[in-house]
């Protein structure tokens, strides 16, 4: 995960190791060295920009920890800095309601129907969670299957209608369905386009208002840079989700969307895809990200 990035900061946070003190110079050389990696990961330019203006101030400033080697201070604040911009602490999913409502929302690919059946599996493992998993694609009869196959795999029910075309009244008889079988969680898995359209985004935007949910979520696949960004904002802008799940991080070698998602729509990432599996899910924890970034 992430190793062309964690390559090219180290590279360039090795340049501090040898120097006896932190100079304007050396940390400039330094920040040049941070940035393009930050832009190598498909980190938006301003992001990049702002954050190595963020570090070097740090840098230079009087709130510094003088002992430790410059080497040491400069990884130190990139890793603070790393995390702010990631979310800061870890935020968890609103499970208030009975039932609790989970809407998920993302473009066709993103990863939006295996994520349902994770989430549902982790629930479950919760003990304490009993999730019925609702198919709301009218327009693809495979993606129904597909939940009903991940149901079966991990032992949870799934609400489908196929014929109804309509996925604001299946998605209203998965929660009075959920209510009067005893499940306290819903997730409404919806359709996808291959882009943003408005067709795409009233439809979603008609669900999230008629059933109101505890929890709107916002599936994107981290390989795709720049545009998950562009497509969280998109999304964001119609449904003030509540949000993020990065999905597909096992093959995400750069890393921008991760950086650059919170800042851009000021939403956390709440949970991460790692594989295919349905055990492949892990809660966000910015720190511990930046952790692994930083090697
Ligand atoms: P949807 O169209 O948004 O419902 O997307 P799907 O759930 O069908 O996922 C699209 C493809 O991405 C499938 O082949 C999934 O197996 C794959 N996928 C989903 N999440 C992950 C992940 O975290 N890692 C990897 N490697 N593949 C994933």
């Amino acid at each position: 995960m992430f190793n062309n990035l964690s390559d090219k900061l180290d590279k360039a946070l090795h340049v501090l190791k040898g120097h006896g003190s932190i100079t304007e110079v050396n940390v400039a050389e330094t920040l040049k060295e941070v940035r393009r990696a930050l832009l190598d990961a498909d980190v938006n330019f301003k992001i990049a920009k702002e954050f190595t203006v963020r570090v070097k101030e740090k840098a230079l400033g009087q709130d510094v920890l003088t002992t430790l080697q410059p080497g040491q201070l400069m990884v130190k604040l990139v890793k603070d800095e790393l995390t702010e911009l990631m979310g800061g602490d870890a935020e968890g999913i609103n499970l208030s309601g009975n039932p609790s409502v989970i809407l998920m929302s993302g473009l066709q690919g993103s990863g939006k129907t295996t994520f349902s059946g994770k989430l549902a599996n982790y629930l479950k493992n919760k003990k304490t969670k009993k999730p019925l998993l609702v198919a709301c694609d009218v327009y693809r009869p495979a993606a129904i299957d597909q939940l009903h196959v991940v149901g079966d795999q991990i032992g949870v029910e799934v609400f489908s209608d196929k014929g109804n075309n309509d996925p604001v009244a299946i998605s209203k008889a998965g929660i009075a369905h959920a209510k009067a079988n005893g499940h306290n969680v819903v997730i409404i898995d919806t359709a996808g386009r291959l882009a943003v359209d408005e067709a795409m985004m009233t439809e979603i935007s008609n669900i999230h208002k008629a059933i109101e949910p505890q929890e709107t979520l916002f599936v994107v696949d981290s390989m795709t840079g720049q545009d998950a960004v562009n497509t969280a904002k998109a999304f964001n802008d119609i449904l003030n989700f509540d949000g993020v799940i990065l999905t597909k991080l096992d093959g995400d070698t750069r890393g921008g969307a991760a950086i650059s998602i919170k800042s851009v729509v000021n939403k956390p990432i709440k949970f991460i895809g790692t594989g295919e599996k349905m055990e492949a899910i892990d809660v966000f924890y910015p720190s511990r990200m930046a952790d692994r970034i930083l090697g």
